[in-house]
C-alpha cells in the first residue's frame, strides 16, 4: 500500500511537472515574438526596482487595507513552498513529516507560523470574494472583466480555500492520530489552529482517522500542483512574472516617448543638423505596430504579468469619462493575440500570419483614438506594466504607415509642420498677446 501511494506520488508529480515545462516553453515562445529590446542598462537600479515593486509589494500600500491581505496571499504562497518541499520528500520517500525530527521545536513554531498565514490567507480570499462578487467594487465589473477573466478571479480564490482548509483538517487529524500513539505519526506540538478543529474529528476510530488524514494530504498536495500549472493559464501568473517585469521595466522618465531612430535622422537631415551621408537610414519593414509581433518582448512580458486588476482602467480619465478605451483590455488583448499566434504557430499553422490583428481583429481605433497619453494607467500598475507603450505604437502605425488619424489631429500635425505650434500661427506672432501687455 506504502510502495502503491508512492508510484502515484511519482507519477502525480512527474505529470504536473511536465505540463507546467510545456506551459512555460509556450509563455517564452509568446514572449518571444516580440521585437529585441534592450533593457540591460543600470543594473542596481533594476535590482532596486524589484526589490522593492516586486518583492515588497511598494505600490500596492496606496490602500493599506487591501494592500495588508494581498501581502498575507503572498507571503503564504512564498512560504507554504517550504512546506510542499516536505510533502514532496515525503510523498516521495514514503516518509511522514521528515523535518520533524532534525528541526525540533522550531518545527512547532513554523508549523504554527504556517497556520497563522493560512488563516490570514482564508480571511483575505473570503474578503476579496465578497468585495468582487457582493460589494461588487466597479474595477471588477467592467465590460472586459465578464466571462472566463471573471470566473478566473472567482476559481481562484476558492481554490486557495479548499487548499487551506484541506491542510488545517490534515494537521488535525494528524495530532488526533499522535495523541493516540499510531504509528508513523511523528510529534509536532500543538498546533494552535487546526488543534480547533480536533473535536470535530474525536469521534472517529483510528482508522478512519488515518483514512481522513491521507485524504486531506492528498487533497492538499494535489490541488497545490494543479494550483501550480492553473496559475501559468491564469492572471495569477503574476506571482512569478511581476519579478522579472519590474527588474526589465523602464528606467526612463515616465513622459518621455521613445523617438523613432530612422524617424530623428530623417528630421536631423532636414534641419541640417547631420549630414546626409552621416547615418545611413535602416531598413523600416513598418512604423509603429499593427500585431503583436511588430511590438517588443517587453510589451508581451507585460501583457503575461497583468494581473487584471484594474488599477490602470480606474485612473484612465478616458474610461473614467465613458470611452470605450481600458488600458486592462489593451494588456489581455496583447496576451490573447499573442497566446493565437503561438498555439497556431505550435500546430504548425500560419501564425502571425492567420490574417488578423491586434489593431482592428483585438483593439480599435476607437479605444486608441480615446488615449490622452496621460501616463496614469501606467503610474497605477503595481508591477510596472506600461499598456501606453501599446497604445502608442499601434497609433504610430495609423497615422505613420495608413494616415489614418483623425481630423482634428491631421490640422494639428500640419499646424506643427508650418508653425511649429499645435495652434495656426506663424512662429513671430506666438507671442503678440504679450505686446497688450507691454502697452
Ligand atoms: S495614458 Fe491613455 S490609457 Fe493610460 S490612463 Fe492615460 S488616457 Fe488612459
Ligand atoms: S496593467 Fe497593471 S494596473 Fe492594469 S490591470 Fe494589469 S496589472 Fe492591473
Amino acid at each position: 500500500m506504502a510502495y502503491l501511494q508512492q508510484v502515484l506520488f511519482l507519477v502525480l508529480v512527474a505529470t504536473a511537472t511536465f505540463l507546467l515545462v510545456r506551459r512555460i516553453k509556450f509563455i517564452k515562445t509568446s514572449i518571444n515574438l516580440g521585437k529585441p529590446q534592450d533593457l540591460t542598462d543600470n543594473k542596481p537600479a533594476r535590482w532596486r526596482n524589484m526589490l522593492l515593486v516586486a518583492f515588497g509589494q511598494q505600490k500596492m500600500f496606496k490602500k493599506p487595507v487591501p494592500a495588508l491581505l494581498h501581502l498575507f496571499v503572498y507571503v503564504g504562497f512564498v512560504l507554504i513552498n517550504i512546506e510542499v518541499l516536505e510533502i514532496i520528500i515525503d510523498g516521495l520517500a514514503g516518509t511522514h513529516r521528515i523535518f520533524a525530527p532534525y528541526l525540533g521545536t522550531f518545527y512547532t513554531v513554523l508549523l504554527n507560523f504556517f497556520e497563522f498565514l493560512a488563516v490570514g490567507v482564508l480571511v483575505a480570499c473570503v474578503f476579496f470574494l465578497i468585495r468582487r462578487n457582493i460589494l461588487k467594487v466597479p474595477r471588477f465589473h467592467k465590460p472586459e472583466m465578464k466571462a472566463w477573466p471573471f470566473l478566473d478571479a472567482n476559481l481562484i480564490l476558492v481554490f486557495e480555500i479548499i487548499l487551506v482548509v484541506a491542510i488545517l483538517k490534515m494537521n488535525a487529524t494528524d495530532q488526533l492520530l499522535q495523541a493516540r500513539g499510531a504509528e508513523h505519526y511523528t510529534a509536532t506540538g500543538r498546533l494552535f489552529f487546526s488543534s480547533l478543529l480536533m473535536p470535530f474529528f474525536d469521534g472517529f476510530s483510528t482508522p478512519t482517522l488515518v483514512g481522513f488524514e491521507r485524504a486531506f494530504w492528498w487533497v492538499h498536495i494535489t490541488g497545490i500542483l494543479a494550483f501550480a500549472i492553473y496559475v501559468t493559464y491564469s492572471k495569477h501568473l503574476h506571482i512569478f512574472m511581476a519579478f522579472p517585469n519590474t527588474w526589465y521595466a523602464s528606467l526612463k522618465p515616465k513622459g518621455e516617448i521613445t523617438n523613432m531612430n530612422s524617424v530623428t535622422n530623417e528630421v536631423k537631415i532636414m534641419l541640417g543638423l547631420q549630414p546626409a551621408d552621416a547615418a545611413p537610414p535602416a531598413e523600416v519593414e513598418r512604423f509603429g505596430a499593427k500585431d503583436v509581433t511588430d511590438l517588443s518582448w517587453k510589451n508581451i512580458m507585460d501583457a503575461f504579468t497583468c494581473t487584471e486588476c484594474g488599477r490602470c482602467t480606474a485612473e484612465c480619465p478616458a474610461n473614467q469619462t465613458g470611452k470605450k478605451l481600458s488600458p486592462r483590455k489593451i494588456m489581455m488583448d496583447t496576451r490573447d493575440r499573442a497566446e493565437e499566434i503561438t498555439r497556431s504557430l505550435l500546430a504548425g499553422g500560419k501564425g502571425a500570419d492567420d490574417g488578423k490583428f491586434l489593431l482592428d481583429d483585438y483593439i480599435s481605433r476607437e479605444e486608441l483614438n480615446a488615449c490622452t497619453t496621460c501616463n496614469a494607467c501606467v503610474e497605477a500598475c503595481p508591477v510596472l506594466i506600461n499598456p501606453l507603450t501599446i497604445i502608442i505604437e499601434l497609433r504610430r502605425y495609423l497615422v505613420m504607415e495608413e494616415s489614418s488619424a483623425p481630423a482634428e489631429w491631421n490640422a494639428m500635425f500640419q499646424n506643427i509642420e508650418t508653425s511649429f505650434s499645435p495652434w495656426k500661427f506663424a512662429p513671430s506672432d506666438r507671442f503678440k498677446w504679450a505686446d497688450e501687455l507691454r502697452n
